[in-house]
């Protein structure tokens, strides 16, 4: 029976508002915990999206019918109006995840904002807006948050440097295959472990590698084969609003196969320091648009 490591990915207001109660429905049908990650500041995303007018972009967009799998509210986010601020308006949404028992995480505070920037933003600045989504989803949950994933993966050693000052027990700031300790640049020690996710998303297959309706097929299939600990993210615009139907679909045909699903944090050993060292080097990724972190060995 192989357990995977489920990840949630909340970037928008429309997806945290309509996919987030459906997600957890979902999940609580087949006992499911799973880890969320939560956007909380501003959505703008809408900006990203329209944003990368590129070749590249405007052929996953048609690929992938965009405006079908986002919807257009969320297409909108940030672009004809100020972005609407999640954690102050859907708190509720947010406790209620954490009252179905599922592991709390912080996305982002401005996910288009960090998406877009990350590489251009002083280390200052990353701090600055880890803190202020750290402290906006721990006043909403009234508990301490331990886990945190950036942003689109956006992430490299200079990311890990800094999110040592939130003092968490883990983070999932990129894509690789098994769970690691990366090395701090000049000799620091090692950091907060790394959970990378090690299998595809569906906006990263679908149109690419498979179609649509023979997804599930694929992506159990890419479980089952993983060399690595399987790590798999859905998001909550997706697989909580548009593809529902193929995600419930996905979820009753996992359960008659025997696979079962678990909160990334439940992937740890008990001994953190049995984990490989690693770090995080920036890449280009089979189905994203631009860079992202992607686990390494050390340099021999
Ligand atoms: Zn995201």
């Amino acid at each position: 029976m192989r357990k995977i490591g489920l990840r949630v990915d909340a970037d928008t207001f429309t997806g945290t508002r309509d996919g987030t109660p459906r997600l957890l429905e979902m999940l609580a049908r087949h006992n499911i915990k799973a880890s969320f990650f939560f956007s909380v500041g501003p959505d703008n995303m809408g900006r990203h999206l329209w944003r990368l007018c590129r070749p590249a972009f405007l052929r996953k967009m048609l690929r992938s019918d965009a405006s079908s799998l986002y919807g257009w509210d969320i297409l909108l986010a940030g672009t004809a109006w100020p972005g609407r601020r999640i954690a102050s308006r859907l708190g509720a949404v947010l406790r209620q995840t954490m009252a179905c028992g599922h592991e709390i995480g912080l996305h982002a505070w401005d996910h288009y904002a960090w998406q877009t920037w990350i590489e251009h933003w002083p280390r200052e600045k990353i701090e600055q807006q880890l803190r202020l989504g750290l402290d906006s989803l721990q006043q909403c949950l009234g508990e301490k948050v331990n886990c945190s994933a950036s942003p689109g993966w956006r992430a490299d050693q200079r990311v890990v440097a800094v999110k040592e000052s939130l003092a968490m027990r883990y983070h999932s700031d990129c894509r690789g295959f098994t769970p690691f300790r990366p090395v701090l640049d000049h000799g620091a020690g090692a950091a907060a472990v790394q959970i990378p996710v090690s299998l595809p998303t569906f906006d990263e297959a679908v149109g690419r590698v498979v179609s649509q309706d023979d997804f599930n097929s694929y992506i159990m299939r890419a479980w089952a084969e993983c060399d690595g600990t399987p790590v798999y993210t859905i998001h909550t615009e997706v697989e909580g609003v548009s593809r529902a139907g193929l995600f419930a679909a996905l979820l009753e045909r996992a359960w008659e196969r025997g696979f079962t699903f678990c909160p990334l944090g439940a992937l740890l050993p008990s001994d953190l320091h049995s984990l490989p060292l690693g770090r995080i080097e920036k890449s280009l990724f089979p189905g994203r648009e631009g860079w992202l972190g992607l686990q390494a060995g050390l340099p021999v």
